[in-house]
């Protein structure tokens, strides 16, 4: 199957030069010049990997890396990050709401395809095999509304398994609270923080009781929360 690209740039000259070298490696990008296009075209279709530039003439590629990151059908998509050189605000906000990888302009358009492919591999294409052999440690049966950790399930709430199995698709990456609490309460204003901080603990408890050895959720301070996987 070809790896599906969308690529927010608003440059084209850049987004050529950006399209040219990866449709060479044989992905398929889409383009997009407006962060309203792509915001479309992300609700019409899936994609493997987003290339997103910050400095759009109708807003900020980091306003969609937000967005993408607090969706649940999106949430675990690698992002790459484009910024005029220099940015050094924009690549730290960048990796804190959640981009995979960030690349300064000018960059050569070799680099971006290398950095796309290690982003894809640490994804898991290519690799579906390896990835089905391996039997998951936590594994979300959407259908059933519940996570079984090792074969077993866990007595979770409902806000408990829409908390978790957020966590679980985006495992390995930082889930500030505002993540969380959008993922799993919605636009419920009554929760808070501390909402979040209370269910995280729960959830340890949890874990624990069916797996005393190791810890799944770790604590970033300032950050959030994030799942870590075996
Ligand atoms: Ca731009």
């Amino acid at each position: 199957m070809t790896t599906q690209l969308l690529l927010l740039e608003d440059d084209p000259a850049i987004a050529r030069t950006v399209a040219y070298a990866l449709e060479r490696d044989g992905m398929a990008v889409t383009h997009s010049l407006l962060v309203h296009d792509a915001r479309q075209q992300m609700r019409s279709r899936r994609f493997d990997l987003l290339v997103l530039d910050v400095g759009l003439p109708d807003g900020s590629g980091l306003d969609l890396l937000r967005e993408v990151r607090h969706a649940p059908a999106t949430v675990a998509v690698p992002v790459l990050m484009l910024s005029a050189h220099g940015e050094e605000i924009d690549r730290v906000l960048g990796l804190e709401l959640g981009a995979d990888d960030y690349l300064a302009k000018p960059f050569s358009p070799r680099e971006l395809a290398a950095r796309v492919k290690a982003l894809l591999r640490r994804a898991g294409q290519g690799k579906p095999a390896a990835a089905a052999a391996a039997p998951a440690v936590l594994f979300d049966d959407e259908a059933g509304q519940r996570i079984c950790l090792r074969g077993q399930p866990l007595p979770l709430t409902r806000r408990e398994y829409r908390l978790l199995a957020h966590l679980l698709r985006g495992a390995g990456r930082i889930h500030s609270r505002d993540a969380l609490l959008a993922a799993a309460w919605g636009d419920d204003s009554e929760s808070t923080d501390r909402t979040v901080d209370t269910h995280i603990k729960t959830l340890r408890a949890k874990l624990r009781e069916l797996d005393p050895a190791r810890e799944y959720i770790s604590t970033h301070r300032g950050m959030g929360y994030c799942l870590d996987l075996p």
